[in-house]
């Protein structure tokens, strides 16, 4: 498999691709797990970061109220611009408005086995979980990613390890394509696997941060729900009153501190807590601050954003635009290698 771990970046400025679903307000695992790496490619490559809203759609199985995910859109937009995305220098964009995105789903659908996708293991896996998802868009959506990527001729796309397999077929059907279609100057690149180190950020509760468990502190979480929502975490459950020795490596609040936290500041709430010499609340308290700290900013840009929504949609608009040249440069060149250019 061809990959990049995220210490070996790519040689020079190339073409990077990303996208999300629409999720609204982003929460402290979005932005651990791929926005802050996204901040960073920004500032070495061309960089095309999309809302992925047609993928939304693939595990839906119920329909949502009218206008709830166009409000997650541009929540999730404002979000990302809070967290420092440029558009100056990157091309902000919506899936869905680019109609390209699925023309070239469905030409390379011609010359993709269905074997390919049916053993992808995010597939298996969740169609074994629930048979509702056992849908044709569902099963397509590795194409889909694929077109995605290819519509671009991004060289690199950052992924955890789990989305590797993903990058991998991608390369497939733009390896299977140019030897049918275009062997003497092949049309489609192929992308690497940019590893990012995506290891779950944990949650209040310990388990992964993500709303279906309610255990999230948003990205914009008020100072005062930051300070309620860590003062209440579950800690070691075998520190019971507050003379009693804990062990970090139990706790959930220990995750955080791995997070937010310098040596010294690990180095007393570690030893504090095995020794009883602190409390919980005590321990809690660096996080708080560090937590509220680096939020600030995020709420400062998003509140003017929020106040000017007509310029968010001006950002969509202006990086849709500019998304859209490339796209259809490459389909008229997907259409001609077809015979499609009458
Ligand atoms: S002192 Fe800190 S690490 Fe130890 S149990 Fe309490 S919150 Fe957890």
């Amino acid at each position: 498999m061809s990959t990049l771990p995220s210490d070996a970046p790519l040689p020079t400025p190339q073409r990077v691709l990303s996208g999300m679903r629409p999720t609204g307000a982003l929460h402290l695992g979005h932005y651990h797990g791929a926005l802050k790496n996204w901040v960073h490619l920004q500032n070495e490559h061309d960089c095309f970061f999309f809302v992925a809203d047609w993928h939304a759609l693939t595990t839906q199985t119920q329909r949502p109220e009218p206008g709830v995910l166009e409000q997650r859109v541009y929540d999730m937009v404002v979000d990302w611009l809070a967290a420092g995305i440029d558009p100056e220098r990157t091309t902000l964009f919506i899936q869905s408005r680019i109609a390209e995105h699925a023309e070239l789903f469905t030409l390379l659908a011609m010359s993709t086995p269905s074997s390919w996708l049916e053993r992808m293991p995010s597939y298996k896996e969740a169609v074994a979980d629930n048979r509702e998802l056992a849908t044709y868009g569902f099963l397509g959506y590795p194409l889909l990613q694929a077109a995605d990527i290819l519509l671009y001729k991004a060289s690199g796309v950052p992924v955890g390890e789990d989305q590797a397999p993903h990058v991998e077929v991608t390369r497939e059907v733009a390896r299977r394509f140019n030897h049918l279609h275009s062997p003497a100057a092949p049309i489609l690149a192929e992308p690497v696997a940019m590893l990012t180190d995506t290891s779950r950020v944990a949650g209040l509760d310990g388990r992964k941060m993500s709303k279906s468990y309610g255990n999230t502190i948003a990205m914009r979480d008020r100072p005062e729900v930051v300070d309620e929502k860590i003062r209440t975490m579950p800690t070691d459950a075998q520190r019971v009153r507050r003379g009693d020795p804990g062990e970090p490596s139990r706790c959930p609040v220990w995750a955080f501190h791995e997070l937010y936290s310098d040596n010294e500041t690990r180095d007393w709430a570690a030893a504090g807590c095995r020794s009883a010499a602190i409390g919980c609340l005590d321990c809690k308290q660096p996080l708080i601050k560090a937590i509220q700290a680096q939020q600030q900013p995020w709420r400062e840009r998003a509140e003017e954003l929020l106040a000017d929504p007509k310029r968010v949609h001006w950002i969509v608009e202006v990086g849709t635009e500019r998304a859209r040249a490339v796209a259809r440069k490459t389909l008229r060149e997907v259409r001609h290698a077809l015979g499609l250019s009458y």
